[in-house]
């Protein structure tokens, strides 16, 4: 999924985006098929890929540890410029975005790969704390039993407090 600067016409390109070859490797599995609808534009050595992008992963429960599908589908951008070898961004230390407001993907040739740049935003999109539902009520410290599932009698076995055991043992 090369899209080279000179082959986006100056009113645009559409891209539509089907398979999954892009679609980076990690601790999810993607569910289902990938969608994107894309228009490529550009201006002199910049473009922007703008669009939708939805797709569906299996993540694990960071609370529970039980998997759960993470559907995405919303709106995509993308912005790139092309920087020459020889541009001062090459060799500055840090990778700085010529304009920081805008997360810019610099590009050392003129052509967009987009497999890449969608990976990469993927990884972004997927969110930081992974819950199976905002309500999850993980696992229990004690017997590790899934407390969605059931309603283990471990928390009414402890005591409340242990200052409360020590006044028992003290007044017997
Ligand atoms: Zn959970
Ligand atoms: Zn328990």
């Amino acid at each position: 999924m090369k899209i080279r600067l000179d082959d986006i016409p100056e009113t645009g390109r559409q891209v539509t985006v089907g398979d999954a070859a892009w679609f980076p490797e990690g601790d999810w599995e993607l569910v289902g098929p990938v969608a994107g609808e894309f228009v490529v534009t550009r201006q002199g050595r910049r473009a922007t890929v703008a669009g939708r992008l939805a797709f569906a992963v299996r993540l694990a429960c960071d609370c529970c540890l039980e998997p759960f599908v993470y559907r995405h589908d919303g709106d995509c951008r993308l912005d790139f410029e092309f920087l020459p070898p020889g541009d001062p961004y090459w060799t500055a230390a840090d990778h700085q975005c010529p304009e920081s407001e805008l997360e810019v993907v610099a590009l050392s040739e003129p052509e967009i790969d987009l497999g890449e740049a969608l990976s990469q935003q993927v990884v972004l999109l997927l969110p930081v704390k992974r819950l199976c539902a905002e309500s999850c009520q993980g696992l229990c410290p004690v017997c590790g039993g899934n407390l969605n599932l059931t309603a283990c009698a471990c928390r009414d076995q402890r005591p409340a407090s242990p200052f409360k055991v020590l006044a028992r043992l003290k007044n017997k």
